[in-house]
């Protein structure tokens, strides 16, 4: 029994880093190569994922990440219109639709010009009344969209030196399914081989179910185009009838939302029960996926609340608490812009191999004192 005890002590010390520090972190982000690149290993990051999907840019971000030994993904996602009229040219895309209720939902929080827009998540999970994202979504369900992103990821893939795929927006509009014919026309035909499931129950099962498998033949797709290719997400827009369903993915670094970015902030108890599921329960499903914790972080108190270094401080020490080891951290671009919320990512982030971090933390912490 003590044995076993011991075991797992040095299991749990193993899981997280030397001083109680990341693993490993990964910020979503973009920008110039040459500023972010050396930015964002200064601060520890060990990895970028962008959105960009241009080669020639790829190239430049994979050599000067090379140099700075930080590994770059480029993002997929279902919200990629651009993407479809450039690769589908006269096809308009096939979009998720809504019923009238989330219709007008999507209204109220469009025409809602406030700071915060009264509370809205942005596909988080919402805190008070019905909540769809804004942005329009691609249909999982039509056989038109899974060859789409499988020719964007043949030709991302052809960037050498790409660390691999990232996935972003696989998810629903309203946050629980589509209701185009297409989707209803497919669920209809799954419910009929699940009679005894009431309708909404069926329903929720269906929308995780094909959710799951699209994310996964995807990601299987990546492995088949380039062996060594590795496939992150971040699961996002939340999927109301099980937030939590990420370790269903069997993608290689699974980002799930730990601590979210909009007010009220999340409670650190909040933070570290999520974190227990996110890296504690990474491999119920799979022995590939690790698990990761995703933070919100924006530094414009003119367009979203900011969270304080304290607060930040504690965020993060709740994930590390939870036995969070790996981090992900949206956006990359507001933690390098903001000296405080720079110095609070490096003093759990810096990589212990890197020369100096003491040095220029120092120098940074007296140069910002003067602004
Ligand atoms: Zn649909």
């Amino acid at each position: 029994m003590q044995w076993m005890l011991l075991g797992l002590f040095l299991l749990a010390s193993a899981a997280v880093g030397a001083e109680g520090r990341f693993l490993q972190a990964t910020g979503w982000g973009g920008g110039k190569p040459e500023e972010i690149v050396p930015q964002a290993a200064d601060v520890g990051f060990d990895e970028i994922i962008v959105w960009n999907h241009d080669p020639e840019y790829l190239g430049r971000l994979v050599a000067v990440g090379q140099k700075h030994r930080i590994g770059i993904y480029s993002s997929i996602h279902l919200g990629d219109l651009a993407g479809w009229a450039k690769r589908c040219p006269g096809v308009k895309p096939p979009l998720q639709e809504l019923n009238a209720e989330e219709r007008a939902a999507l209204e109220r929080i469009r025409a809602d010009k406030t700071k915060g827009k009264s509370g809205y998540q942005y596909g988080g999970e919402p805190v008070k009344g019905l909540e769809v994202l804004e942005t329009p979504l691609l249909c999982l369900h039509d056989p038109r969209v899974r060859p789409f992103f499988e020719e964007q990821i043949t030709d991302l893939l052809r960037t050498a030196g790409l660390r691999g795929i990232a996935m972003d927006f696989f998810g629903y509009q309203n946050y629980r399914c589509c209701r185009c014919p297409t989707s209803m026309e497919a669920f209809e035909a799954w419910h009929n081989r699940h009679p005894d499931l009431p309708r909404d129950k069926a329903l929720d099962q269906f929308s995780l179910e094909t959710l799951v498998d699209f994310v996964n033949v995807l990601s299987r797709y990546a492995r088949s185009a380039r062996a060594d290719a590795k496939v992150a997400c971040h699961v996002y827009p939340v999927f109301l009838p099980e937030p939590l369903y990420g370790n269903r993915l069997d993608v290689d670094f699974c980002g799930q939302t730990a601590a979210w970015y909009f007010e009220p902030f999340w409670s650190y108890e909040k933070i570290r029960a999520y974190t227990r599921v996110i890296c504690g329960e990474e491999k119920k499903h799979y022995a590939r996926p690790e698990g990761v914790a995703m933070i919100g972080v924006y530094t414009q108190p003119q367009r979203y609340p900011v969270k304080s270094p304290e607060r930040l401080t504690k965020e993060l020490q709740a994930i590390l608490d939870g036995q969070g080891d790996r981090l992900q951290v949206c956006s990359l671009n507001d933690v390098l812009k903001d000296p405080a919320t720079r110095r609070v990512f490096r003093r759990l982030l810096r990589r212990s191999d890197s020369a100096g971090g003491a040095a220029t933390e120092t120098a940074e912490a007296g140069r910002s004192g003067n602004r």
